[in-house]
């Protein structure tokens, strides 16, 4: 027997209705990618999302199409979001941090049929257009005044494009399973791999997001995403915001220190999110101006391992809650997040500290577990460390156009590819990314652990720990270290620094230090890269073990 409720589909733009509807005139402020800060409103929001639809039907896309993004974090980029996947076309974020052969590959790969782009960006289109045979027409999202004269195909302001259209215009009615938005993994290794949300895991994830044991947005909320658009569906904010109605503010593609902090302070943010080298920056600022964070309550911190340091930092000296969190582009992204549970909730300092340096524990419509690699559970200890698997109704079930990935298992597990323990209260803990972890004797080293140590030492910035050849142990760390500007530091400082605080057998063979350690295009370590710089480094006593 069915139930005998009503067939509501799980639709993007619902969304955006309920916020046109409930919180019209909420704001959306926005740094403009020509200069000023911009204001708008969810009613307006939803009112020129419904021309990006009427304007992309009348061109003749259709149910099905990919639209490329290449954009930073603005208003116009949300309407063109909703405006998409309201006639059941799709949104294909497009990292522009990537190198112009991956984004080639990628536009190629996906067909897109139109490009949208910002201001920015028209420098780069304009060297990789002939490269680009699908994309049958460029959108700038700026208007006729700031529009640049350019020879990209059919190119045209986005305000003229849409201006061109009255507006008076439905949504489309589709499955809820219908695909929404199109994300590709950095692909640290092969090509990028296609990860395809439907309306249904982007409305789903968002309303897991906002629960109050994961994000806790709300309408009283002024939140700030500066994780981009364009780096795992934006965390879900894109749409998570609207859903409750909060003041949205958005960065476009000022991300320092300095800028970060005037959103803060001038839109009084209380809830942002990014990755920790964003948040490094921002920190550094502070150090240097002595800006204050009264108003900001939250900030969420995942994409890479969050410092301990940087944890303690934020709530410390600024009194700002960190909720560390871990997700994937697979996952839509959100995976776990670290608040607070009934038996930690009183906890404080540095027992507090130890819970958050945990990835957290993941929300409802998130099923997780580790194995060991013939796929037998292992226990839930908190030390005993396997592969973590997932699954759920916003995890992916294949890769655009990839038949069999094996991490895709049979039995309906993903394999995230990450390294994890679980504790008894259900919380993960990620100790690395299978493939850098340093295997030295058999065991093995988690460079997560080691990174975490050295950047609470004072004058470090940034710290690295990958695993070099060794004749005797297969396999031993080596850390590599930025330090803080105008700092000096020597090896000896930073080990002993570290004893004592780590197993003795973990303890880095060496120490250097660089003016700076290479980023991926979503600002994590790129581990591979600095594996080939010290491919031939001779760690101290490397010899006499020959
Ligand atoms: P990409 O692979 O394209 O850089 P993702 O955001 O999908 O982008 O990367 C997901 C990976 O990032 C995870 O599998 C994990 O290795 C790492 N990661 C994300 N959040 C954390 C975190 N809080 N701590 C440690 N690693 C993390």
């Amino acid at each position: 027997m069915l139930g005998l409720m009503q067939d509501w589909p799980l639709l993007m733009h619902r969304i955006i209705d309920h916020a046109a509807t409930f919180h019209g005139a909420r704001k959306v402020i926005t740094r403009s990618v020509e200069g000023p800060f911009h204001t708008t409103d969810y009613a307006q929001l939803r009112g020129r999302s419904l021309k990006v639809a009427q304007r992309l039907t009348k061109d003749g896309i259709k149910l099905g199409d990919r639209v490329a993004t290449l954009a930073w974090n603005t208003w116009r980029h949300m309407e063109a979001w909703y405006g998409i996947t309201g006639i059941g076309a799709i949104y294909h974020t497009v990292n522009p941090r990537l190198f112009p052969e991956q984004i080639v590959w990628i536009v190629n790969h996906a067909e897109d049929r139109v490009l949208i782009a910002d201001l920015t960006f028209v420098p780069l289109l304009e060297k990789i257009a002939d490269k680009l045979p699908s994309i049958e027409r460029y959108i700038i999202l700026t208007d006729a005044a700031h529009m640049p004269k350019t020879a990209l195909k059919n190119a045209v302001a986005y305000e003229q494009w849409i201006g061109a259209v009255d507006g008076d215009f439905g949504w489309a009615a589709f499955d809820e399973n219908t695909a929404a938005g199109m994300c590709y993994t950095s692909g640290t290794t092969g090509h990028p791999k296609g990860v395809l949300y439907s309306h249904r895991s982007n409305v789903l994830h968002s309303m897991m997001a906002m629960a109050p044991d994961a994000m806790a947005a709300s309408s009283r909320d002024t939140i700030l995403p500066v994780v981009p658009m364009f780096h795992a569906n934006c965390w879900g904010l894109a749409l998570t915001a609207p859903m409750v109605g909060a003041t949205l503010v958005m960065p476009g593609g000022k991300m320092d220190g300095a800028s970060i902090y005037e959103l803060l302070d001038t839109f009084k943010v209380t809830f942002t999110a990014a990755v920790p080298t964003i948040w490094l920056m921002l920190l550094q600022d502070l150090e240097k101006t002595g800006g204050k964070l009264p108003h900001l309550k939250r900030v969420v911190i995942g994409g890479s391992a969050c410092p301990r340091a940087m944890t303690k930092t934020f709530q410390e000296i600024y009194g700002v809650e960190v909720i560390h969190a871990w997700g994937m582009t697979e996952m839509s992204p959100l995976g776990s997040l670290c608040t607070m549970k009934p038996e930690h909730a009183t906890l404080e300092g540095d027992a507090k500290l130890d819970i958050q340096m945990k990835q957290g524990h993941p929300p409802f419509g998130v099923e997780m577990n580790i194995t060991d690699d013939e796929g037998h559970d292992l226990p839930w200890d908190g030390k005993k460390f396997g592969r973590l698997k997932v699954r759920g109704p916003a995890v992916a079930r294949s890769y655009y156009k990839v038949d069999n990935d094996p991490v895709f298992e049979v039995s309906g597990w993903f394999d995230t590819g990450d390294v994890a323990t679980m504790d008894p209260h259900g919380y993960m803990q990620i100790t690395d990314r299978a493939k850098d972890v340093i295997k030295s004797c058999g065991e093995w080293i988690s460079t997560i652990d080691l990174e975490n140590l050295a950047v609470g030492h004072p004058k470090v910035a940034e710290a690295a720990a990958i695993g070099v050849k060794h004749p005797k142990w297969d396999e031993r760390p080596l850390l590599v270290i930025v330090l803080k500007k105008g700092e000096v530091a020597s090896k000896e400082d930073i080990l002993a620094f570290m004893q004592d605080k780590v197993a003795k057998w973990w303890m880095p063979d060496d120490v250097v230090f660089v003016d700076e350690i290479p980023h991926t295009a979503t600002g994590k370590i790129q581990k591979i890269t600095l594996r080939q710089q010290f491919k031939d480094y001779r760690l101290p006593g490397a010899q006499a073990a020959e």
